[in-house]
């Protein structure tokens, strides 16, 4: 899942981005609205945590026009206003929810994970593909009753390819997710993760479950 934070507050910003990224999402940040808008449109996010107030274009401007492309990404807002305008405002312009400030990471933490859930009916508290089983909230994967450790990476990968369980997943569509945007792009780098997550995986009781769709990319389930 990727992420992009947009907040002018560096210290915050980057804090953010370092927790997130610390829970195996892809986070790229963004310090005001304009660059906000200009990386929205290039890469495809899964979640936008959007700060209100913002330099150059406001936070309800963006969410207005990240809208109006019929865009369903998921917004979280945060506001230091507590204005009850402000949030109806928010709420009104396409936003799933609204935080405000000051609060507490693991806060911020669970609206993201509600959020994200929400995003696609889809998408289920727990994923399980046979006896693979990966839980986004105790960032924990098992093979039957083996647990099975994985980086934040492999991780990251593991869970794009089970929401999308019995749908072939490009590498480019792992870059696009599961990637940030200062990353090194290689393909070469998706394939070795992908060899060592199917290491781990086979280890685990779980052979065969990724398998590879020659010229298109990788498939679970
Ligand atoms: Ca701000």
């Amino acid at each position: 899942m990727r992420i992009l934070v947009v907040e002018d507050e560096k210290d915050l910003a980057d804090a953010l981005a370092r927790g997130l990224g610390r829970q195996g999402y892809a986070v790229d940040v963004a310090y005001d609205g304009d660059e906000a808008l200009r990386v929205a449109e290039i890469n495809e996010y899964d979640l936008l945590v959007l700060d209100l107030n913002l330099p150059k274009v406001d936070g309800m401007e963006v969410c207005r026009r990240v809208r109006s492309t019929g865009s369903s990404i998921g917004i979280l807002m945060l506001t230091a206003r507590t204005a009850l305008g402000d949030r109806v405002e928010g709420l009104d312009q396409g936003a799933d929810d609204y935080l405000v400030k000051p609060f507490h990471f693991p806060e911020l933490l669970a609206r993201v994970r509600a959020i994200l859930r929400r995003e696609g009916e889809q998408r289920q508290l727990i994923l399980k593909v046979g006896d693979l089983v990966l839980d986004p909230n105790a960032h924990r994967v098992s093979v039957g009753d083996t647990l099975v450790s994985l980086t934040a990476k492999e991780f990251g990968i593991l869970e794009y390819l089970m929401h999308n369980a019995g749908c072939v997943v490009s590498q480019e569509d792992l870059l696009e997710h599961v990637w940030s945007e200062n990353a090194n792009l290689f393909t070469q780098s998706i394939k070795v993760h992908i060899n060592n997550l199917r290491k781990k995986l086979d280890a685990a009781g779980g052979e065969g479950l990724i398998a590879t769709i020659k010229g298109k990319g990788y498939m679970i389930g």
